[in-house]
């Protein structure tokens, strides 16, 4: 692995023209796969490769005009024609010349993914490791500027090839990929979500990406399982985004779903409508269903208008949406909110002195850079968290959170909401 990681970072030291050549790296990076757990792949590559790994990603992050992507996909394909192993290529793979640059992104996002998806810190809380893996700081995932990367981002995601069945699987993983990145980096990107040109772009290429979703789930049953996945690391994405919710918790947030998608809202409902149609017939899609119209049924409500009932009524859903949604989306929100919860400080794991937020003990959803916030957000005179904790907490105690999204949950809130207050 260690050869093959530093041949690698000589390859892609000018992200501009790499001498990697794909087909190697394919044969290569599943060599690789084969040895040992991807827990243990990750460690090594975090501790031993944490140049590689940031080259990588200023691969995946720096801005390219077309003419760079020209120059990108020309050095690519000549590194594929000059290599020793040409013999050993397998011709077919790579034919598509004009989409290599495509396939290289999505290949090279395959060992970061590994390493980030399988670091909690970064998942459940914006916490960098303080041993020194990788990424050590913000700087490691974003080496070029917020903005241009945010934006390069979007560019990849919304241009990963997906023709194949092992195509879909690849574009699974790039969404996943953009996703544990924003997150990583929700601060850095969220200055920039207030622009016009990053919200549309965002939108774009979630409804291009929701709209081919529908596509490859009709082309036949032989892909319905990588498709469902697909439309399943969509909603995730869309989940993560627009954390925000319809909930008065935050509702000048820059990433709530009324204003990442302000004047496309019609455009945002159709795609997932279509997909929300798509998934029908097969109980295995049912969770898959209910996660996309726990989304749609969103952004109606985000977009102050009122959820169709058909929604409602073919998710197999016996409780008005509303309820549901505003307690499940303003539980979420706040547990996945990595600002300190007292309004107005923003401090983040990253700035506290433990590294890490404190959740209120009571309730455990709260959570505080400091004691002195937690007394300041507990009586501030306007809604303060002591008229909420103990109601948080008895509802907390009868449906955990990461229920949220299973039948259980439903049930368990009716049952719930009738022993509380009545029929
Ligand atoms: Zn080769
Ligand atoms: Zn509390
Ligand atoms: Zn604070």
């Amino acid at each position: 692995m260690d050869q093959v990681a530093q041949q690698m970072l000589l390859q892609l030291r000018d992200v501009h023209r790499p001498t990697l050549c794909l087909d190697c790296h394919v044969v290569a990076y599943a060599g690789i796969q084969m040895t040992g757990t991807a827990t243990s792949r990750a460690k090594i590559l975090q501790q031993r490769h944490q140049e590689l790994l940031t080259v990588i990603m200023r691969f995946c992050t720096i801005p390219r005009s077309a003419q760079d992507l020209s120059i990108l996909q020309r050095s690519l394909s000549s590194a594929m024609a000059r290599c020793q192993n040409s013999n050993a290529h397998n011709s077919a793979r790579f034919r598509e010349k004009s989409t290599l640059a495509h396939y290289a992104f999505s290949m090279l996002t395959a060992p970061l993914d590994e390493c980030l998806t399988r670091s909690d810190r970064l998942r459940r809380a914006d916490r960098f490791s303080r041993t020194g893996e990788w990424p050590r700081s913000v700087d490691d995932l974003l080496p070029c500027s917020a903005q241009q990367s945010l934006m390069t981002l979007i560019f990849w995601v919304r241009h990963s090839p997906r023709q194949s069945r092992v195509d879909i699987g690849t574009a699974a993983q790039t969404v996943a990929f953009f996703r544990v990145v924003f997150r990583a980096c929700r601060r850095e990107f969220s200055e920039y979500m207030r622009e016009e040109e990053v919200r549309r772009a965002l939108t774009e290429m979630l409804c291009f990406l929701f709209d081919r979703s529908v596509e490859i789930f009709h082309r036949g049953s032989d892909v319905r399982t990588e498709a469902t996945l697909y439309i399943t690391s969509l909603g995730d994405l869309v989940h993560e985004v627009a954390m925000g919710s319809p909930t008065a918790v935050q509702p000048e947030s820059p990433d709530s779903m009324q204003a990442i998608f302000l004047g496309s809202e019609d455009r945002v409902l159709g795609a997932f409508d279509a997909v929300w149609r798509c998934l029908d017939g097969d109980p295995l899609l049912r969770e898959t269903k209910q996660r996309i119209g726990t989304i749609l049924i969103k952004a109606y409500l985000a977009f102050g208008r009122a959820p169709p009932e058909y929604i409602d009524a073919m998710s197999g859903w016996s409780i008005i949406p509303e309820v549901y949604c505003y307690l499940s989306s303003a539980m979420c929100a706040i547990d996945v909110r990595l600002e300190c919860s007292n309004p107005g400080c923003h401090k983040q794991a990253r700035d506290c002195d433990v590294g890490k937020l404190q959740r209120c003990s009571s309730c455990k959803i709260f959570k505080y850079c400091t004691k002195a916030c937690q007394a300041q957000h507990w009586s501030r005179p306007a809604l303060p968290h002591k008229k909420h904790c103990r109601n948080i907490r008895n509802v907390l105690a009868v449906m955990p959170l990461e229920g949220v999204f299973s039948d259980d949950f439903l049930k368990t809130l009716v049952d719930y909401l009738v022993a509380e207050f009545g029929t």
